[in-house]
């Protein structure tokens, strides 16, 4: 044994050589066991790749997991002793377990016996930027660096509570995306269309009202953009795919927590909310509550209704369906801001709009789902709410079966973001993000919602992230 070798085993990994490292990256556990390259001796070798960060992880290990219960959200049904082989981030096949796949050469096998393998799961309504503020006074922090930073906390969250993909809608930018594509800090794989497009005086504008002077823009930080008219409007959405918006969000309705609107006031011209849609040609989503505001979206182009609550007319939700416009409820969001300790960040002019939009939530999300409507699990939690992201759960199963719900939080997630077969599945070729349970999710969703005793291992890209599950081991930790 070499020098290197005795102290890398006793974890000093500051004298691994390049070779060395390079056998690290080529053991079929890829990750596991790697350590960044933090530091490197003068002379520096000349073929010493400098074109690659140095966070990059070697290729995600070869791994099967056998004697699984696979939960297949599409036919609502379990197959049950399966042995799920994933390789470089990919899950590679499914096939009846046999007692040879536990001693396969150039597979970790891991004796998944018992347990479920659910598709990770998609909340498509998050603000992965909206954290608490330093100054306690404040809900939001505005400061840029102060935000990238506290946004890594709330991401590991996301993972430990086995969200592998979500879709920001409202502050984060594409370098929070390619952050956690490259892990440089580990979270779910990110959607996001930077901020809110609003009219003057809508939903995304927090402006002091007083403050009557005229300054479109970016606003509040990140995560509200101001614009007015067609041009402005096509200036904004085109500036925001310069930005690398994986889609546009507007508003069309009045919202809860904006202190200046009314919930039902109708946001965004026809004209306006046209001219965004004709220009990205790519997913535009509107925040909305109400059925007028919902057809004027609909009118426009629009691809998905963000809340939609007080949709109270069934023309609509049959127009939804039959256009494949989305609908994601946000119930859990309303229900905290509505009781303590979380009614205190809302002001008291707001507290009537809350309950509207409480008894809303239940009633569309029925009705849509009995209409037929693609509706996406969503949850709106911001600030020091994020913990409760898996309450939503809880909620629709209030009114809707468990194995509906399970397909909202998958397959139905992936319809909206255009990633359909390519996760929010257990299927060959579909991204290896997958939660291991102890129950089955389609008898009853809400075990979802108590991490702690049921959810057993989180695996994001072929990479384990959390483990409670013998032989499975963590490659990136979340503490
Ligand atoms: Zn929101």
């Amino acid at each position: 044994m070499t020098i290197s070798n005795i102290t890398s085993s006793l974890g000093n990994f500051e004298i691994l050589s390049p070779e060395e490292q390079d056998q690290a990256r080529k053991k079929t556990t890829g990750g596991v066991g790697w350590v960044p390259p933090h530091w490197i001796s003068h002379p520096v070798p000349a073929d010493y790749d400098i074109s690659t960060p140095p966070w990059i992880r070697p290729e995600a290990g070869a791994m099967s997991l056998v004697g699984v219960n696979v939960v297949d959200v599409e036919s609502s049904k379990i197959h049950p002793s399966q042995t799920v082989k994933i390789k470089a981030g990919k899950i590679v096949s499914i096939e009846k377990s046999q007692f040879a796949h536990m001693q396969e050469d150039g597979w970790e096998s891991i004796n998944a016996g018992g347990l479920y393998l659910s598709p990770g799961l998609i909340d498509v309504h998050t603000h992965i930027t909206a954290v608490p503020a330093t100054n306690p006074s404040a809900i939001f922090s505005t400061n840029l660096a102060d935000t990238a930073l506290k946004t890594t906390y709330v991401l590991k969250g996301m993972l430990y509570r086995g969200f592998t993909t979500v879709r920001d809608v409202g502050g984060a930018t594409r370098h929070y995306k390619e952050a956690t594509e490259q892990w440089l800090i580990p979270g779910p794989r990110i959607f996001q269309g930077g901020p809110v497009l609003s009219q003057s005086g809508g939903h995304g504008d927090d402006s002091d009202r007083d403050d009557i002077s005229l300054r479109n823009g970016p606003h509040r930080g990140a995560e509200g953009y101001v614009a007015d008219g067609v041009d402005e409007c096509l200036r904004a959405a085109r500036k925001l795919m310069m930005a690398g918006a994986d889609h546009i969000k507007i508003c069309s309705s009045g919202g809860v927590a904006s202190l200046t609107d009314k919930l039902d006031s109708e946001q965004f011209t026809v004209p306006e909310i046209k001219a965004i849609c004709d220009t990205v040609r790519m997913m535009v989503t509107a925040h909305c509550f109400t059925s007028q505001g919902a057809r004027n979206a609909i009118e426009g182009g629009i691809g998905g209704i963000e809340h939609g609550h007080l949709i109270d007319d069934d023309e609509v939700l049959k127009l939804m369906a039959k256009k494949g416009v989305h609908l994601t409820p946000t119930l859990i969001v309303q229900e905290l801001l509505a009781r303590p300790p979380y009614n205190a960040i809302i002001p008291p002019s707001s507290r009537e709009k809350l309950k509207l939009v409480i008894d809303g939530g239940y009633k569309v999300i029925k009705r849509a789902h009995e209409l037929g409507v693609n509706i996406a699990y969503g949850t709106d939690c911001f600030a020091s709410m994020q913990p409760c992201q898996l309450s939503e759960f809880d909620l629709r199963a209030t009114v809707l079966p468990s194995d509906v719900i399970l397909k909202q939080a998958t397959i139905n997630g992936a319809k909206v973001l255009g990633m359909e077969g390519k996760i929010g599945i257990i299927k060959e070729g579909a991204a290896a993000d997958l939660l291991i349970l102890s129950s089955n999710p389609l008898e009853d969703v809400t075990i979802l919602n108590k991490p702690l005793q049921y959810l057993k291992g989180v695996i994001k890209d072929g990479r384990v992230v959390k483990s409670t599950v013998d032989g499975l081991r963590v490659e990136v930790p979340l503490v």
